[in-house]
């Protein structure tokens, strides 16, 4: 009886995780368009930093990319031998030693997936180079460690959770049994002996057109399934012909990773593309919890290509999952959510992908990489003051970032990112939304927002020509961006709860040098301000923060840490909770928190969209002295 080997190799015994690797595939924009419009030869949207890194160009800001690490990169030149010697060969000879291992090329239609697991006969894939390394290590195989090795095949396929044999394709859909040793098997699979590479292909190529010539729309169908070949091998030992040991090896071209009712796949039917998704999101899942090493139950069960590979995947399996990407803008969304799905960790690099791809570079800005040295080297002040300006420059017709911004586009984005973060809470849902579809709005709030600060900083110097009490600084510092009727009596009202905090004895040095000192410190982290937030000068500064040193240092501090908590802690209604913060700006907060992670300290808020050092100060004043008085 054949046994499955036991989880050990080399003696450590320890669960394989999955080597993810990433081939992008040469551009091919114009070929492939055919008269079509949505590439117009743009150039590409991603490429390889090295051997193990390549960046996209971020959705979000056409100035940043995002940067992903894999096992394995291989850039557009990479040959087939190439993808062959580096992820393939080297696992196959656990094959011959009772271990399973699994190859699968995952990606969106056209990304290269069959490219690279079956190829062409002048560019043979991971299929033949494989099955013809199979026969070559058991030719190799000493004589005299006495064992002998059959080798045999089967060719299935899973289209829409139904499991096809394509060596008998009139056969239905086939049961996956586990055995009491926990091997796969799907009886009534047919099982055909090979003796040579040669007799393989004969095999092999006819099978291959069963699958597809079982379908009128033959392309729709070949990317909606999942072509699994199964390599067994058997080796038997001369001497005690009852022990067996089987290696299995899985070669899989899988079904299109792209969302076919989003993708315009005409005449789909819901359930069918449901289950292309419920599989290969499954086998993401089962992806995830191997390669996140915690003893999470891996879902195998959950799909029928899952269950098939559970022997395969894991345990004491060898796997490696060829990540198939494409590098032109039409295939930006599916290349973000491939990348997304196969990476667990990216990061955000500031800065632009590349000139070209990014809108025209302003005269000033060139001017200030040149004054900065080049621009590997610009500061990263200036560097946000690029960001701001492309941003706006993304307007321009030329940019990629204004086709990525069409709404539908858009919309696929946020709803990948809400998949992607598991995000149950509509709010942020809306959230994400909002921040993408807003930027022009924001941009017209600023403007008005200054027009209002010069109002107030008019306002200002008026209050401080009519007294220099800290009250009076108060009461004209509170004017609100929009007056609205009845403002003053709100505010003499606020005025009247403050009085009884005011400290009228005088304060311990120390607790005078602290408070000087965060001052000190606020105006530090406002220098680092982009440079659209204007610094007020130093004069007001001090007065704006005058309030404070009414304070008792601990309260002060007891409220800032709380103004904290809820700015990293709190959903929408929370954030609302606080003085001056509305439902846009709980949700620009919620958006900043979501690309960024947490406040550090409480100054981080001046990041956020909107918020200026003043709108700060105000913030900081109105929540203080709130949560003091309650
Ligand atoms: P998929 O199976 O993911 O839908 P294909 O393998 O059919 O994608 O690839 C789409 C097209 O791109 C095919 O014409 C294929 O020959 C070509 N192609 C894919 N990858 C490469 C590559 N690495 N080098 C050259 N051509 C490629
Ligand atoms: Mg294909």
């Amino acid at each position: 009886m054949a046994q499955r080997v036991a989880v050990s190799d080399n003696g450590s015994k320890k669960a394989s995780r999955v080597r993810v690797a990433v081939r992008l595939r040469p551009y091919m924009g114009k070929q492939d368009d055919k008269g079509k419009q949505d590439d117009k030869g743009e150039g590409p949207c991603v490429r390889g930093l090295d051997s193990q890194n390549l960046e996209i160009i971020n959705w979000r800001n056409a100035t940043e990319t995002v940067k992903y690490h894999f096992d394995v990169f291989h850039g557009e030149n990479t040959t087939q031998q190439e993808v062959f010697l580096s992820s393939v060969k080297p696992i196959l000879p656990h094959v011959l030693r009772g271990q399973n291992a699994s190859v699968f090329a995952y990606g969106p239609t056209g990304a290269g997936k069959t490219h690279t697991m079956m190829g062409s006969s002048e560019q043979p894939g991971m299929i033949p180079r494989a099955v013809g390394e199979i026969f070559h290590l058991v030719n190799d195989q000493d004589e005299n460690e006495g064992w002998d090795y059959t080798v045999g095949m089967s060719y299935l396929e899973i289209y829409n959770e139904k499991v096809l044999d394509l060596l008998s394709p009139s056969s239905l859909d086939l049961p996956i049994r586990q055995d009491k040793d926990k091997n796969i098997l799907i009886p009534g699979l047919t099982h055909t002996t090979i003796s040579s590479f040669a007799d393989f292909d004969r095999q092999f190529v006819p099978a291959s057109l069963n699958r597809t010539t079982a379908s009128t729309k033959l392309n729709q169908r070949s990317s909606r399934s999942h072509a699994i070949l199964l390599i067994k091998v058997v080796r038997t030992q001369r001497a005690l012909a009852t022990r067996q040991q089987t290696g299995k090896l899985y070669l899989v071209d899988l079904a299109g990773s792209e969302d076919n009712r989003r993708t315009g796949n005409q005449g789909i039917r819901l359930k069918e593309s449901g289950a292309i998704n419920l599989s290969l999101f499954t086998l993401n899942k089962v992806v995830d919890s191997l390669n996140s090493g915690a003893s999470v139950r891996v879902p195998y069960r959950d799909s029928k290509l899952t269950r098939l590979l559970q022997d395969s995947l894991g345990g004491s399996a060898h796997s490696v999952m060829i990540t198939n990407i494409a590098p032109e803008y039409k295939y930006y969304f599916d290349t973000f959510s491939t990348l997304n799905f196969a990476a667990k960790s990216k990061l955000i690099v500031n800065k632009p992908f590349t000139c070209e791809t990014v809108a025209v570079q302003p005269v000033k800005r060139a001017r200030e990489e040149h004054e900065a040295g080049g621009s590997g080297t610009v500061p990263h002040k200036k560097k946000q003051r690029e960001e701001k300006k492309a941003e706006q420059d993304a307007s321009s017709p030329s940019s990629h970032v204004y086709s990525l911004s069409e709404p539908s586009v858009m919309d696929r984005l946020v709803a990948l990112e809400k998949l992607m973060m598991s995000c149950q809470d509509k709010d942020s849902v809306n959230m994400l939304k909002h921040v993408a579809q807003s930027r022009k709005e924001i941009q017209e709030l600023k403007e008005k927002q200054k027009e209002f600060e010069s109002k107030t900083m008019l306002l200002s110097q008026l209050a401080k020509e009519n007294s220099t009490r800290p009250e009076a600084a108060f009461r004209t510092n509170e004017a609100p961006l929009q007056p609205k009727p009845g403002t003053v009596s709100k505010v003499n009202k606020k005025q009247a709860v403050v009085q009884p905090l005011q400290v009228s004895q005088l304060q311990p040095l120390n607790q005078l040098a602290a408070i000087r000192k965060q001052s000190v410190c606020i105006k530090k982290a406002g220098k680092m301000l982009p440079d659209h937030m204007e610094l007020p000068g130093d004069k007001e500064n001090i007065m704006l923060k005058a309030w404070e040193s009414q304070l008792d240092v601990c309260i002060l501090e007891q409220s800032r840490q709380k103004i904290l908590q809820i700015l990293n802690a709190g959903s929408v209604k929370e954030l609302k909770g606080l003085q001056q913060i509305g439902d846009k700006k709980a949700k620009l907060i919620l958006g900043w928190r979501e690309i960024h992670g947490v406040f550090h300290k409480l100054e981080d808020l001046c990041k956020v969209e909107g918020m200026t050092e003043k709108r700060f100060s105000s913030f900081m004043k109105a929540n203080i002295l709130s949560a003091i008085g309650k």
